[in-house]
């Protein structure tokens, strides 16, 4: 293609819109445009990297024996309200719904779940047609609370789903490891490095899930690792020993004033404690779907934090004692909130684990009983620190199960976040490593929550009904493709992997009007297409600084320029991965080019 023809348009400045480099360099090289508010336009040369991407996870799709289809965008409410997902995805605003003309509700498709498992459930007889694996790359709209950093949280975006069928949790297992070893095949193809981590499965519970983190210090996702290569996991699930606590030295029960100690770190200053010797109670209100609020105090040691995603677990887990099915919230009460949860003030700050349900006002919609749990780090300890329920005041030498005061240890839940430098469970002698990544996909064994909510059944060898095993396994397109240029970049510029590069090299002519210069590159650029090196002609009326910066700033792996060398029959040919220069003689060109990017394509 010729730069001169091909709505070139390149920006000096960093758009204000843009906070990461990966937005910026995509905005700056002319690959993307917003269109409003995480929506974007993918531009030629976007749409060729986007190409490139999909035709990747199409080809190791298709290596699994999945099945390429496409399913409707437009869906009818009827479905969600069957699975019972309609309330969830409309009460959190992530779905875009609307109504047609005869008042019927539909929504924008966020995922496929409900499309799919309706047509599973009409074709799907026997165990003779198991397992089955369907997939389509396509668009998909979320109307995310928070848009930002260009594709990789857009609110409308391209995702390859696929979701599988099985008659059995052993065959659902197979699928899922061949998707497993397809997502790393995918993303070593594209030129990246990654990590596979253990994931939070969310409410639905027990199902195995694992996701895949494209490197990145900007990535919105900790990952924590061990060096040993046996063990990762989203800090959002991880477990580790934390540090043992130091022995207390408050062997008998006092409660003691502690002026100004509403922090961990004020209050062991105050008595000379360790940060292990304390358990602090931290304060929440759980929104259930019924509209009922429970205040739930967790104790856990001082040093340690509350894993939200693990607290809305098991606050999900609980939900029917609460005759609720979900949680909708789970929400850090603020004084206001507070004031509408108790009668006299609520001594934040100062909360020990026997803070009394009697402070708590009876009303509609609130359960005025603390839900107590504790973390196992607060529960083992002996003679610890804890607030006293009183304003600067705390007690010392306090004892679960104690008589006097009786303080009974609540139910023990693990739900502390494990930290980088903590011991592994699998092998203490290994400790945690942090990392920052990018959530490229998700693959998921989802067991039979949807095929019972929508009753999708088959029948097994027996002859007996049988709900359907179900897989999903999500790769966010247009989000690796950003996240390539997160990994790889320079003050220059974005550096593409040769793999998803949206042309393989570019000929820039320092200057069009000289014909000899003109003639060379129209032969080598003949010749390099014609070869299958996908390749720019920037014969463009511009300076030759301007060309070096713009082949630079979009970064295409190799760059040709027919300058003063072409006296002595030869090019410059610059990597720009690299920035090695060499010059070249002009019939080498297409061999050299060719071999480098047969190598990558191979890699
Ligand atoms: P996240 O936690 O980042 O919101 P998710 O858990 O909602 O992701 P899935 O529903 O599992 O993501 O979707 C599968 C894949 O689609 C993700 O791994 C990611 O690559 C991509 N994806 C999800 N949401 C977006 C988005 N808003 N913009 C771009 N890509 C997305
Ligand atoms: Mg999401």
């Amino acid at each position: 293609m010729r730069l001169s023809q091909m709505l070139f348009v390149t920006l000096r400045e960093d758009p204000a819109e843009a906070t990461i480099i990966s937005h910026k360099l995509l905005l700056r090289g002319g690959y993307i445009r917003q269109i409003g508010s995480g929506i974007y336009a993918y531009l030629p040369l976007m749409w060729r990297v986007l190409k490139k991407v999909s035709q990747i996870v199409r080809e190791e799709m298709d290596a699994t024996g999945a099945l390429e289809c496409l399913l409707p965008q437009l869906q009818p409410a009827e479905l969600w309200q069957e699975s019972g997902r309609w309330d969830v995805y409309k009460a959190e605003g992530i779905a875009f719904t609307l109504r047609d003309r005869q008042d019927r509700e539909a929504i924008l498709g966020p995922t496929h779940e409900e499309v799919i498992t309706a047509i599973a459930r009409e074709l799907i007889r026997s165990y003779r047609q198991l397992p089955v694996n369907l997939y389509q790359i396509q668009t998909k709209f979320r109307d995310e609370i928070r848009p930002r950093f260009g594709l990789l949280r857009g609110r409308e975006f391209i995702m390859k789903d696929a979701y599988s069928f099985h008659s059995s949790p052993e065959s659902l297992k197979e699928t899922y490891d061949a998707m497993d070893r397809a997502y790393r095949n995918i993303l070593s193809r594209c030129g990246l490095a990654f990590r596979p981590v253990q994931a939070d499965s969310g409410a639905i519970g027990g199902s195995a899930s694992q996701e895949f983190m494209i490197l990145a210090e900007t990535g919105e996702d900790e990952i924590l690792y061990t060096e040993d290569g046996q063990y990762a996991a989203n800090v959002e699930k991880a477990v580790s020993l934390p540090p043992d606590a130091v022995p207390s030295p408050f062997e008998t029960f006092e409660t003691l004033e502690t002026p100004g100690t509403t922090t961990i770190a004020t209050l062991c200053d105050a008595l000379k404690c360790d940060p292990t010797q304390t358990v602090k109670n931290v304060l929440y209100g759980c929104v259930f779907d019924t509209g009922l609020v429970v205040p739930v105090l967790v104790s856990i040691r001082g040093d340690r934090d509350v894993n939200d995603v693990k607290l809305f677990n098991e606050l999900s887990r609980r939900a029917v004692h609460y005759g609720a099915t979900k949680v909708l919230a789970l929400e850090v009460p603020d004084e206001t909130k507070l004031k509408q949860w108790a009668a006299e003030s609520i001594p934040v700050g100062y909360l020990g684990p026997d803070l009394a349900d009697s402070c708590l006002k009876k009303q509609a919609n609130f359960e005025a009983k603390f839900l107590r749990l504790a973390d196992p780090t607060a529960a083992e300890l002996t003679n610890f620190v804890t607030g006293a329920n009183r304003p600067n005041y705390h007690s010392v030498g306090v004892n679960w199960g104690a008589k006097s005061p009786t303080i009974s240890c609540p139910d023990v839940v693990d739900l502390q976040s494990a930290m980088a430098g903590d011991r592994a469970i699998h092998d203490a002698t290994q400790t945690l490593e942090t990392a920052r990544g990018i959530e490229a996909g998700h693959i998921f064994q989802l067991g039979l929550k949807y095929s019972q909510a929508m009753q999708a059944n088959f029948t097994d060898e027996a002859g007996q009904d049988q709900p359907l095993w179900m897989g999903c396994y999500g790769v966010g397109v247009s989000r690796i493709a950003q996240a390539a240029v997160e990994q790889a970049h320079d003050k220059n510029g974005i550096i593409w992997p040769i793999a998803i590069a949206p042309y393989h090299a570019i000929i820039t002519v320092p200057n069009i009007k000289a014909d000899d210069q003109m003639a060379i590159a129209t032969d080598l650029y003949n010749a390099l297409n014609a070869a299958g090196i996908e390749t720019l002609l920037d014969d463009r009326p511009e300076r030759a600084g301007v060309k070096f910066k713009d082949a630079d700033l979009i970064g295409i792996p190799f760059r040709i320029v027919t300058g003063r060398a072409i006296a002595d029959g030869k090019v410059e040919v610059v990597t720009r991965a690299t920035g090695e220069t060499q010059e070249m003689a002009i019939a080498d060109v297409v061999p050299w080019i060719q071999g480098q990017v047969n190598q990558a394509l191979q890699g």
